[in-house]
Parts: C-alpha cells; sequence; structure tokens
C-alpha cells in the first residue's frame, strides 16, 4: 500500500475529479491524502476515503510537503494551474523541491499523473516499499 498526495488548483478540479473517477479502482488500494478541497470533491464523487489536511492556501501544501521531508509520500499528483498566480505560491515551490531532494514521482499534469497511476497499478512502484521498510511509521 503507498502513500498519495492528491492536490488540484481550482481551474483543475474538475479534471483531477474526473481522474480519481476514471482510476478509483487503482487509488482505492492505497492511503490517500489531500489539500482540503481537493479532496472533498474527490469524495463527493467517489467512494474514495482520503485524509484532509489543510485547504492549500491555509497550508496544506506544507503538511504534505512535511510528509515529504519524512519520506513517508510515495507519489504526489499536484495538477498545477500554470496560467493563474497562486497566494501560496511558495509553499508550492517548497513541496516540488522537497521532492526533488527526496526523488519522490511527481505529477503536475493529468497526462504525467495517468502514466505514473498506471505504473502504479503494474506494481511499478515496489522499490517504494524498500523506503517503508526503514520507516516505522508507515504500515504495509
Ligand atoms: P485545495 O488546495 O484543495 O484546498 O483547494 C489546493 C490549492 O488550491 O492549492
Amino acid at each position: 500500500m503507498m502513500e498519495i498526495a492528491l492536490i488540484a488548483h481550482d481551474r483543475k478540479k474538475d479534471e483531477m475529479v474526473n481522474f480519481a473517477i476514471a482510476y478509483e479502482h487503482v487509488l482505492k488500494h492505497h492511503r490517500l491524502y489531500a489539500t482540503g478541497t481537493t479532496g472533498t470533491r474527490i469524495m463527493e464523487s467517489t467512494s474514495l476515503t482520503i485524509h484532509r489536511f489543510m485547504s492549500g492556501p491555509l497550508g496544506g501544501d506544507q503538511q504534505i510537503g512535511a510528509r515529504v521531508a519524512e519520506n513517508t509520500m510515495d507519489l504526489i499528483l499536484f495538477f498545477r494551474d500554470p496560467l493563474m498566480a497562486q497566494p501560496h505560491e511558495p509553499d508550492i515551490i517548497a513541496l516540488l523541491r522537497l521532492s526533488d531532494v527526496q526523488g519522490i514521482p511527481v505529477a503536475t499534469n493529468v497526462a504525467t499523473g495517468e502514466l505514473l497511476v498506471k505504473a502504479l497499478e503494474r506494481g511499478d512502484f515496489a522499490w517504494r516499499e524498500l523506503v517503508h521498510k526503514y520507516k516505522p511509521g508507515i504500515e504495509e
């Protein structure tokens, strides 16, 4: 079981909801986290259970970033809006930087999201289980 974070900026939320519906059969086997509104929107449209952090602008990205810093997130699905300035831009940059520090797979658009979720379905994330083994906080 992998730990997966889902975040979508406002104009990408419909895309994220459709993505979650399409890949619910894959996502339901994993532990899911999201920023506040993204999590609510997905739960309204699917049977998925999602641990919701704060809304992004109120610190949700930072909360997910803290997990990333501890190397306890396995996959970040972060559908960003490239055409709209975000008030929490520094938090977004921090989350992406920390993901690169730990070498965690990140999708910043739906096309990459599909590739990563299909890889997850195939079992290509098995290498992350080695990380879990040395992280007592993560249960299998
Ligand atoms: P939200 O946060 O899911 O609470 O809207 C995501 C964002 O817009 O950064």
